[in-house]
C-alpha cells in the first residue's frame, strides 16, 4: 500500500505584497517553504511507513522551482517525489488544482494501491482548506479533516481511528480505507532531514508530469478550468488602540477591566 502526501511550495512569508492590478500575490524575490501544515502531513506518512513499510509519495502541483520542496520530501524520508507541472496547470484555483491532485493520485493507485492521502489542513497562502476535501470527493476517499492524532490504524482490517481538533472540542472517529486525512500542527513534531539524507535528495532527479502524461481536458485545468477569481485583496483595517484603566491601576484592576470589557463586547465566554 502506498501512502501520498499532498505538499504545497508557499511563499515564506506573511509579509507578501498584493499586485494592486491583477491581485495576485508577488512572487518575485520571496523564498519559498513547505507549506508548514505539510510538514506535519509528509511526518505522519513517515511514521507510518516507520511502522508498517508503507511507500510515500509526496506530490506537488506547482511551477519548475518546487522541485526544491520536493526534493526536501525526500531529504526526509519519502521514498518517491512527483511535480505537477505544466504551463496549463497555472493560475489554477482550488478545484482546477484538486482536478490535477486527484488525477495523478489515481495514476500513481494504478501503479500501487493509495490507501491514505495526507494534506495540510490549509495552505498558509491560499488558506482555503478546500483541495483536500476536494480530492476525497473526487476520489470518492472518507474524508477526516482537522485530525490531531491517529490514534490506531490497522491496516490489516483497513480501519483508521483518528481525533480530530474541532473548536472547544475533540471528536474522536473511525473510517475504512481508503481516507484522505487534512491535519493540524498539533499531531506530530517534524523530524530535520539528516546531512547524507539531504545530499542524497540534492542528487536525485524529481520525477515530473505534465498533461502529456495526465491526459486531462484543458478546460478542467488551469486558468480555463477555474471558474472562481480573485476580484479583490485587502488587509482588514485595525481600529485604534484603547487603554483601559489608569497608570495606578493594579494588575488585578486592569485584568477585571480587560475582562470586562471583552465579555461587554461579546468577546469572551465564561
Ligand atoms: C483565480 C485563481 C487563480 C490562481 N492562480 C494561481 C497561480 O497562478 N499560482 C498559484 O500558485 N496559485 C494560484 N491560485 C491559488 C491557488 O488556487 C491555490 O493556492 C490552490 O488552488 C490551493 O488552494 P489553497 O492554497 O487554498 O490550498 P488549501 O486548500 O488551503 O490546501 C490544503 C492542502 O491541500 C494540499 N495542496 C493544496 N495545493 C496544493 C498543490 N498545489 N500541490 C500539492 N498539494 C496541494 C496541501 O496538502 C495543503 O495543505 C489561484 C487562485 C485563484 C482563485
Amino acid at each position: 500500500m502506498q501512502i501520498v502526501a499532498c505538499i504545497k511550495q508557499v511563499p515564506d512569508t506573511t509579509q507578501v505584497q498584493i499586485d494592486p492590478v491583477t491581485n495576485t500575490l508577488i512572487r518575485e524575490g520571496i523564498p519559498f517553504i513547505m507549506n508548514p501544515y505539510d510538514t506535519h502531513a509528509l511526518e505522519e506518512a513517515l511514521r507510518i511507513k516507520d511502522r508498517f513499510g508503507c511507500s510515500v509519495t509526496a506530490i506537488s502541483m506547482g511551477p519548475p522551482n518546487a522541485e526544491a520542496t520536493l526534493k526536501k520530501a525526500l531529504a526526509l524520508g519519502a521514498d518517491r517525489v512527483v511535480l505537477l507541472s505544466d504551463r496549463c496547470f497555472g493560475g489554477a484555483d482550488t478545484l482546477a488544482t484538486s482536478n490535477v491532485l486527484t488525477e495523478a493520485i489515481r495514476a500513481l493507485s494504478r501503479e500501487d494501491e493509495v490507501g491514505i492521502i495526507i494534506c495540510g489542513k490549509q495552505t498558509i497562502d491560499g488558506d482555503t482548506a478546500q483541495v483536500g476535501p476536494g480530492i476525497a470527493t473526487r476520489l470518492h476517499y472518507t474524508q477526516l479533516t482537522l485530525v490531531d492524532r491517529v490514534i490506531d490504524l490497522d491496516l490489516g482490517q483497513r480501519r483508521v481511528r483518528v481525533s480530530r481538533k474541532l473548536e472547544g472540542r475533540h471528536e474522536i472517529v473511525e473510517s475504512p480505507l481508503p481516507v484522505l486525512l487534512t491535519v493540524v500542527r498539533e499531531l506530530n513534531r517534524p523530524r530535520y532531514p539528516t546531512v547524507p539524507m539531504r545530499l542524497a535528495a540534492a542528487d536525485a532527479t524529481v520525477e515530473v508530469w505534465n498533461n502529456q502524461v495526465l491526459k486531462l481536458d484543458e478546460t478542467t485545468i488551469g486558468l480555463k478550468g477555474s471558474p472562481t477569481w480573485v476580484s479583490k485583496i485587502f488587509s482588514p483595517q485595525r481600529d485604534k488602540g484603547e487603554f483601559i484603566g489608569e497608570a495606578s491601576s493594579t494588575s488585578d484592576e486592569t485584568a477585571q477591566l480587560l475582562i470586562d470589557k471583552l465579555l461587554s463586547k461579546d468577546l469572551l465566554s465564561i
